[in-house]
C-alpha cells in the first residue's frame, strides 16, 4: 500500500502546499480521501488518472477538504469516467453531493445535447458513514469511527484502510479521541495534523480568532500520544496549523514528545508501508 499526500495545506491558498486531500493506493487501485483545492491537479501530477478513481471518501465538511470536489467530479468524466462515482462520507454528504451535482448540470446538459459526451459517469452514489461503521471495498476494509474532536463539527471521521498485512490510517482535524488510538492499533502509516500555538506569535499573525483555531486542532503532544500508545510504525504529519509553519519547524514540535519514526508530509509524497 501507499499513502499519496496530494495536498497538505489548510484553507488559504499556499504557494507550496495545495488544499488536504490524501490518496491510498492498494492492489493497483487509487482511492480517494478529501477533495480539497487543485486536487485533479495533483493527482494527474502524482501520475494517476481522474478517471480511474471511483471511490472518494470525506473525513468532514470543513470547505477546505471539499473545495475541489466539483472540479473533480466533472474533470473525471470529461476524462472518461463510465462509472458511477461512489462518494462516502458523514452527514451532510447527501445534500453537498446533490447541491454540487446542481451547480454542473447545466454544463452535463449542454455536453449531452452535442453528443460528445453520454450520461455515463455523471451519477453519484452517495452513502453516509457512522462512526462504527466497517465495510469491504474491492480487496480492501475500510473501518470508521469518531477519531477526533473537531470544534463544532459533530459530522467528523477517521478512516483505517486495510489491505492484506498492512494499513493506513487517516486521523482528518481535531483532539484525538480514544477510539484514534484504538483503530491506529498496530497500523503502519498514522497520517495526522496538529497546530503549533506559539507560531501565531512568532510570525505575528495573532488575530481574535487564533485561539479558536489553536483549540479546533490536536497539539503535538496529543498526536505523539496516539502513536506511541497504537504502536504506529510511522508517523505521517500533513495539514500543520498554522499554515504558515515550516515543515521543520513542526518537525521540531513533535520530536519533543516523539521519538518514533516521523515523516514531515510534502505535496505529491507517495509512502510505501
Ligand atoms: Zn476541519
Amino acid at each position: 500500500m501507499e499513502l499519496i499526500l496530494f495536498g497538505t495545506g489548510a484553507p488559504p491558498p499556499h504557494k507550496d502546499k495545495n488544499g488536504p486531500a490524501n490518496g491510498i493506493f492498494a492492489n493497483g487501485k487509487i482511492y480517494l480521501v478529501d477533495a480539497a483545492r487543485n486536487v485533479s491537479q495533483q493527482v494527474v501530477k502524482a501520475g494517476f488518472k481522474l478517471s480511474e478513481i471511483d471511490q472518494l471518501f470525506f473525513t468532514h465538511f470543513h470547505s477546505d477538504h471539499y473545495s475541489g470536489f466539483g472540479d473533480f467530479f466533472i474533470s473525471r468524466w470529461l476524462t472518461g469516467a463510465k462509472k458511477p462515482l461512489q462518494v462516502w462520507g458523514p452527514p451532510p454528504v447527501k445534500k453537498i453531493v446533490s447541491k454540487m451535482l446542481d451547480y454542473y448540470e447545466y454544463d452535463i446538459d449542454l455536453r449531452v445535447r452535442e453528443g460528445t459526451h453520454t450520461r455515463a459517469g455523471t451519477e453519484i452514489e452517495a452513502k453516509s458513514l457512522f462512526p462504527g461503521d466497517g465495510f469491504d471495498v474491492d480487496y480492501m476494509t475500510v473501518s470508521v469511527e469518531k477519531g477526533t474532536v473537531h470544534g463544532n463539527v459533530d459530522e467528523i471521521l477517521s478512516y483505517r484502510f486495510d489491505f492484506e498485512e498492512d494499513s493506513i490510517v487517516i486521523a482528518s482535524d481535531g483532539h484525538p479521541t480514544e477510539e484514534l488510538t484504538r483503530l491506529s492499533h498496530g497500523t503502519n502509516i498514522l497520517l495526522a495534523h496538529f497546530c503549533v500555538p506559539h507560531m501565531y506569535d512568532k510570525y505575528g499573525i495573532r488575530n481574535s480568532f487564533s485561539d479558536l483555531v489553536i483549540g479546533h486542532h490536536a497539539t503535538a503532544e496529543e498526536i505523539s500520544i496516539v502513536a506511541k500508545k497504537a504502536g504506529v510504525k510511522t508517523l505521517v504529519f500533513s495539514h500543520i496549523i498554522p499554515p504558515i509553519t515550516s515543515n521543520g519547524e513542526a518537525f521540531e514540535e513533535i520530536s519533543k514528545y516523539y521519538d518514533g519514526k516521523i515523516i514531515a508530509g510534502k505535496d505529491l509524497m507517495c509512502i510505501e508501508t
